[in-house]
């Protein structure tokens, strides 16, 4: 069929209808339609194009991007004939304008980051599957491995900090390679912090403004050292977690707990299969998964790549948390 297709094309190309072809401008990286990057769509295009579908002709890189205009990854007679529709001004589904060829167009005009275009976890549609990393107390000697293993599978997560004097480069690595920073506690001691309300908000005012001085940052994202459900909090002021969970709200925090738990803080340099399995035990919609980001913890780096690949398998998509997610709140046991 597909032979049939291309021969009936052939015949019609070989009947010289380039004589209508549609200027566009050249570029040095070919535009859809224009395989041999002439600056003009022509039946030479088409051709060329149907050449390549039926293994006549070797194209470069560039020129099969060119060919394949409806985007389907396979160049077909179809591709080739919207080419050759396009080259004699007929109406085709896939060729768009060039930018260059719109009477608007100024090249001059600065192209402004739209932030919208991030594609975050609120823009998923609802029940979508969604893993959410979370990295706790770093950063850590590990951090840049963490964002290099992140970025090799377009994932992305979520790093509670705590003030690490050795890694203060890490911070803004963090947020500029497209990360989300949150925070943790400034010093992470719970015979300091959980003594009084008054000493857990001054500890979080620390970490905040270290975090904003060094990224530009000003997270309203947080998680209570222990999570909100820790006791050891009763040592130092009973019924503090209940007041602090409530409280938080007020100053416009969300506080995350999780539903999972990597159990990488169970010791140190626990195994890096132990963690693998115990990360990938849940079937949740989203799953907020508990792991940590310090130099005791680098098990958890090299599971980090079959963590992410289990979930992806599964479909689901690997953010970061937004004041929206899922807080996946522990019950308050103090
Ligand atoms: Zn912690």
């Amino acid at each position: 069929m597909k032979k049939t297709l291309a021969l009936l094309l052939t015949v019609v190309l070989l009947f010289g209808i380039c004589v209508f072809a549609t200027p566009v401008t050249a570029s040095t990286s070919n535009r859809l339609g224009d395989v041999d990057n002439d600056g003009w769509v022509t039946a030479g295009d088409a051709r060329l194009c149907l050449r390549y579908s039926v293994d006549l002709e070797e194209l470069d890189q560039a020129s099969v991007y060119a060919a394949n205009v409806d985007g389907d990854d396979n160049i077909s007679a179809g591709d080739a004939r919207e080419i050759l529709r396009f080259s004699v001004g007929l109406e085709v589904e896939h060729i768009k304008q060039h930018p260059a060829e719109d009477p608007d167009y100024d090249p001059d005009a600065p192209t402004e980051p739209d932030d919208d275009d991030e594609i975050t976890a609120d823009d998923l549609p609802e029940g979508s599957k969604i893993l959410y990393l979370t990295f706790d107390d770093g950063p850590s000697k590990y951090t840049e491995t963490i964002l290099d293993i992140l970025d090799e599978y377009n994932a992305k997560a979520t790093f509670f900090v705590i003030y690490q004097s050795n890694y203060s480069a890490q911070y803004k690595m963090i947020v500029d390679r497209g990360q989300t920073i949150a925070l943790h506690a400034y010093s992470h001691e719970y015979s300091d912090i959980y003594t009084s309300t008054t000493a857990y908000f001054k500890d979080l005012q620390k970490i905040s403004d270290h975090v904003y001085n060094l990224t530009g940052v000003r997270s309203n994202l947080i998680r209570f050292p222990g999570g909100s459900s820790n006791t050891v909090s009763r040592n130092y002021c009973y019924g503090i977690m209940t007041q602090l969970s409530k409280l938080v709200g007020d100053y416009g925090l969300v506080y995350f707990d999780w539903n999972a738990d990597s159990t990488d803080a169970s010791g140190n340099n626990v195994a890096a299969e132990t963690i693998y399995y115990n990360s990938i035990g849940y079937t949740e919609d989203e799953v907020v998964l508990l792991m940590h980001d310090t130099n005791a913890k680098g098990t958890t780096v090299l599971a980090l790549p079959y963590i992410i690949e289990h979930y992806q398998d599964r479909g689901y998509y690997v953010m970061a948390l937004t004041e929206n997610s899922e807080t996946a709140h522990h019950p308050i046991a103090n």
